[in-house]
C-alpha cells in the first residue's frame, strides 16, 4: 500500500482549520480519490485515526504553519477536479452561439459567459456562431461592434465559425410576424404606454385585441409604411392577459424606432423587441444547446410560445447562474456619464472590468479561461471581483515575469564611506540563476522608506548595508553582509518611469535602467511593488496589474 500519510496529515488539518476538529471518516473518503483501494481501508484506518488525534492536539496557529507546506496536495487536486461538466443531449452534435447586443463595451461577465459557449463548442467538436443582435437603432453602433469584434478575437481569441447581423434578417422576422398575425395570434394595438401598463397590471384585454386578421395586416401593413408615429403603435402577441408570468400577458414584438440604423440607415423603421428574434434567430442558425443565465427563466415560456406557433425547433438549454461584478459598475449608461464628465479615462479605465480595462492593465486570456472553468455553470449568481482574477493571474504569470527595481517618490541617499562598486548582479527572479548586472552610481530610494527606517541599519537589497540618517539624506555604509534587517528597494543609473495604479492615478518614480528593453504589452514585476505591464516606451509608461 502507497504512504498516504502526507495526504492524509494535509487533509486533517484543513478539515480542523475548517471545522475545529478533524474526522476520519471525512479524510477516508478523500483517500480514494488519491488511490486508496478498497481492500486497504482496514490498514489504513488506525494511521488516519493517530494523525487526527495529533492534528486535533494542535493550535490554529500550528495547524496553519503545517498546512501551509502541505495544503498544495488538496489544493492541486481540487483544481484538477474543478473542470466545466458534460452537456447533455449532445449525440447530435453541439452548436453554441454568442449573442452580444453592440450597444457597450464588454466586460468580465460577457467574457465568462461567451467563453462557455465557444469552450463547449471546441469540447464536442461542434460550432460556435456570433450573432450581433443589432435591432436597437437607438442603443448600437459600429464602434461597439468593432470593439466587440476585437475584443472577441484578439484578446479572448475565440474562433466563431460565422457572424452575422439580426438586422440583416429584417424582411425575414417581418413574414414571421406576419405568419403569426394571420394565424391570429398576434395584433395592433394602439393603447398609449400608460393604458397598456394598467391594463396588463389588472389582467384585462385592450378593445384592439378584437380587431379580425384582415383588419389587422391592413394596420400592420400601414406600420411598415411608417403610418404611425413612435409610441403609437406596436405588434402584440397574444397570449393571456391573466398570467402569472407577467411577461405573457401579450408582450410588445415590434415597435417603431425613426432613428437611422448603423448597417441599415433608413431601410426600417419597425424593429422586433429581443424575445421576438432571440428564439427565431437560434432556430433558424441551427443552433443546438443555449447556455444562458437564470435570469432569463421568466423570458422562456414566451420564447417556447413564439417558437411553438411558428413550428420552429427547440434547444437544449442550459441554465447557471449569472455573473456579477461586485467591484466595478457595468452599466454602459453610468459608464458612459463617467468618460464624458472626465472622470474616467475611457471605456478601458483601470477602474473598470470591461475587456479593455483587464486587457491593457495586463490580465492574460489565459486568466480568464481559468477563470470561467473554475466558476462556470454554477446554479447560483457568481460574484466577480478583481481579487479573483489576481489570485489566478499571480500563479500563472509568477513564474515567468522578471524583475526590476522601481522606487516611487523617489530621494537620493548620499552614502559615506561606501565600497567602489561600478556594478553589481542581481537574479532576473528569485527561483532563476539568470543574472542582470545593475550599475552602481548615484543611490535613489523611496520617500516612504527614508521616513519610516530613518535612523535604522536597513540592506539595500543585493548591495550593502547602511544606517539610515535621523533627518536629511546622509546614509553611513556599515557592511557587506547579509543579514536580517529590513531590506529595501533602491536604483541607480535609473530612468524616469510612472505607473497608472488601480485607483487610475499615476505614480512616478525611477525605474532601472534595463527596462528600456522592453517591448510594450511585457509583463514585468517591480520588486515589492507589483506586476505591471507596459504600456508605452515614451514615457516608461506602466500599468499596474496586480500586487
Ligand atoms: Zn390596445
Amino acid at each position: 500500500m502507497k504512504d498516504f500519510s502526507k495526504e492524509i496529515k494535509a487533509y486533517a488539518l484543513k478539515n480542523a482549520l475548517e471545522f475545529g476538529t478533524a474526522e476520519a471518516g471525512k479524510i477516508l473518503t478523500k483517500l480514494f480519490q488519491h488511490g486508496l483501494d478498497k481492500k486497504d481501508i482496514k490498514n489504513i484506518l488506525p494511521d488516519i485515526q493517530a494523525i487526527v488525534k495529533k492534528v486535533n492536539a494542535m493550535d490554529n496557529d500550528q495547524r496553519g504553519e503545517e498546512y501551509a507546506s502541505l495544503g498544495d496536495i488538496v489544493k492541486t487536486h481540487e483544481e484538477k477536479e474543478k473542470d466545466l461538466p458534460p452537456l447533455p443531449n449532445t449525440e447530435k452534435g453541439v452548436i453554441t452561439r454568442i449573442p452580444p447586443e453592440p450597444s457597450k463595451y464588454l466586460h468580465l461577465g460577457h467574457a465568462l459567459s461567451f467563453l462557455l459557449n465557444s469552450i463547449y463548442a471546441e469540447r464536442y467538436k461542434g460550432k460556435c456562431l456570433l450573432r450581433f443582435e443589432d435591432a436597437n437603432p437607438e442603443k448600437v453602433t459600429q464602434e461597439y461592434v468593432n470593439a466587440m469584434l476585437d475584443d472577441i478575437k484578439e484578446y479572448l481569441h475565440i474562433k466563431f465559425d460565422s457572424m452575422k447581423y439580426v438586422s440583416d434578417d429584417i424582411p425575414l422576422l417581418y413574414t414571421y410576424a406576419e405568419q403569426l398575425i394571420e394565424k391570429g395570434k398576434a395584433y395592433m394595438c394602439f393603447c398609449d404606454r400608460d393604458t397598456m401598463q394598467e391594463l396588463r397590471h389588472s389582467g384585462k384585454e385592450c378593445e384592439h385585441r378584437k380587431i379580425n386578421v384582415k383588419e389587422n395586416l391592413e394596420h400592420w401593413k400601414q406600420f411598415l409604411a411608417g403610418k404611425y408615429k413612435e409610441g403609437e403603435a406596436v405588434l402584440r402577441i397574444k397570449g393571456d392577459m391573466q398570467h402569472d408570468n407577467h411577461v405573457m400577458r401579450d408582450a410588445a414584438l415590434f415597435r417603431m424606432i425613426d432613428k437611422p440604423h448603423f448597417r441599415q440607415k433608413t431601410k426600417y423603421k419597425v424593429w422586433p423587441l429581443y424575445d421576438f428574434y432571440n428564439p427565431i434567430e437560434d432556430s433558424i442558425m441551427g443552433v443546438t444547446h443555449i447556455l444562458r443565465t437564470n435570469e432569463f427563466e421568466q423570458r422562456m415560456p414566451l420564447q417556447d410560445m413564439i417558437k411553438e406557433l411558428l413550428k420552429l425547433k427547440r434547444q437544449t438549454v442550459v441554465q447557471y447562474g449569472r455573473f456579477s461584478v461586485i467591484d466595478a459598475t457595468t452599466k454602459g449608461r453610468e459608464i458612459r456619464e463617467l468618460i464624458e464628465s472626465g472622470d474616467y479615462i475611457g471605456w478601458d479605465d483601470p477602474r473598470l472590468m470591461t475587456l479593455r480595462a483587464l486587457r491593457r492593465r495586463g490580465i492574460r486570456k489565459e486568466v480568464l479561461y481559468e477563470l470561467v472553468k473554475q466558476t462556470g455553470l454554477s446554479k447560483y449568481e457568481v460574484h466577480l471581483d478583481f481579487d479573483m482574477i489576481a489570485a489566478i493571474s499571480r500563479k500563472l504569470i509568477d513564474k515567468e515575469t522578471s524583475r526590476y527595481y522601481f522606487v516611487e517618490d523617489p530621494v537620493e541617499l548620499k552614502i559615506d564611506k561606501k565600497p567602489n562598486l561600478k556594478s553589481v548582479k542581481i537574479p532576473i527572479h528569485p527561483d532563476k540563476d539568470e543574472m542582470r548586472t545593475v550599475e552602481v552610481d548615484s543611490i535613489y530610494i523611496s520617500k516612504k522608506d527614508l521616513k519610516e527606517l530613518k535612523g535604522k541599519e536597513v540592506r539595500l537589497l543585493h548591495l550593502y548595508n547602511v544606517k539610515l540618517p535621523a533627518t536629511g539624506n546622509k546614509a553611513v555604509f556599515t557592511s557587506l553582509e547579509n543579514k536580517p534587517i529590513p531590506k529595501i528597494q533602491w536604483v541607480s543609473s535609473s530612468v524616469p518611469a510612472r505607473v497608472l495604479m488601480p485607483n487610475a492615478k499615476w505614480v512616478q518614480g525611477l525605474a532601472e535602467s534595463g527596462i528600456k528593453s522592453l517591448k510594450v504589452d511585457d509583463l514585468i514585476q517591480f520588486e515589492r511593488f507589483g506586476f505591471v505591464r507596459l504600456d508605452s516606451k515614451k514615457e516608461n509608461e506602466f500599468w499596474y496589474t496586480h500586487r
